[in-house]
């Protein structure tokens, strides 16, 4: 049989790049399929950015991720977006379609596919700490899986506002902003508390969001967006009250298993995915 040198490409646009481990967990799956794809992690700056979606197109690439500062940037570069980047006004997933480069958003999506791991989002009540552009993907994706009323807590009045008439105005749920001031209390009757700002990331491991523990009841799911590292002072808190929990790297996961079905149409291993980033140890 004759030989095929010819590796399908795809990759990610970022700046910074190097601390980016998205590449890691998708090489590892595209080895456990079996598929000699490759993934480029390219750092690509802001000014750089048309020429590298134009590079991607001559090169006949099959997709790429964006990440910061590119998510809203790359969307005039373009040719049509899909509904939950269309609403949440972002893309991190450029797939093509034929000649088309079609933006997608997977934050979101892959933060509901970890969250289904350990419960069912459809007709819970959830507050979303955070209005950036993580907070905005998932609460559209809460929304739209069936989520009844999303209470917005952000420090910022502006951003958080505007969250809330977004979802208002685009999905079917129901929703707040309520100031954060202070150690911020969980309301009775909340389902699912998010966590999706900064606070917390590496290298800041210690920092805990000022959230009032003592009003998490053992029913409630608590749910953060930091991947590194992936067991965050709030969710151990959360564990030893009772919760159940889902981790920033479960997120990190499935939005890789999404892209990958979006640009291969097969389906990746999660738990091989994961794994490779544990092994970093990062
Ligand atoms: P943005 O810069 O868009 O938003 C940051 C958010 O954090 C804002 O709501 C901001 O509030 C809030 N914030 C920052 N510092 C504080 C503070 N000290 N106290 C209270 N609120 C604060 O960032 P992103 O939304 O893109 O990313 C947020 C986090 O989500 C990052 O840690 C990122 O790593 C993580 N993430 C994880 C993913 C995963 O797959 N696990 C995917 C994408 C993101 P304000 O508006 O008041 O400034």
């Amino acid at each position: 049989m004759a030989h095929d040198f010819l590796q399908p490409l795809t990759g990610s646009f970022a700046m910074p790049a190097a601390e980016n481990p998205t590449v890691v967990m998708i090489e590892a799956a595209y080895r456990q399929l079996g598929l000699p794809w490759r993934y480029l992690n390219c750092e690509v700056a802001p000014a750089h950015l048309g020429d590298a979606v134009r590079g991607a197109r001559a090169m006949g690439w099959r997709g790429f991720n964006c990440s910061i500062p590119h998510k809203v940037a790359v969307i005039e570069h373009l040719d049509g977006l899909g509904e939950s980047a269309r609403i949440i006004g972002a893309v991190n997933t450029i797939v093509r379609r034929g000649e088309r480069l079609i933006g997608e958003n997977t934050d979101g999506l892959g933060f509901v596919q970890a969250l289904r791991e350990v419960t069912e989002p459809a007709g819970q009540d959830a507050m979303v700490f955070g209005a950036g552009g993580a907070a905005r993907a998932v609460a559209v994706e809460l929304a739209l899986a069936g989520v009844r009323r999303i209470t917005v807590v952000n420090r910022g009045a502006e951003r958080g506002q505007a969250l809330a008439d977004l979802l208002n105005a685009r999905t079917p749920a129901q929703a707040r902003f309520a100031p954060w001031q202070g150690r911020h209390p969980i309301e009775p009757g909340t389902g699912l508390v998010v966590h999706a700002t900064s606070v917390g990331l590496y290298p800041d491991v210690d920092a805990m969001p000022a959230i009032d523990l003592d009003t998490l009841q053992p029913d409630m799911v608590v749910a953060d967006g930091i991947h590194n590292p992936p067991l965050t002072p709030l969710l151990r808190a959360a564990q030893a009250r009772g919760c159940r929990t889902a981790d920033g790297l479960g997120m990190l996961v499935a939005q890789g298993v999404i892209g990958i079905r979006h640009w291969t149409g097969r389906e990746a291993d999660a738990a091989v995915m994961r794994q490779a980033l544990l092994d970093l140890a990062l």
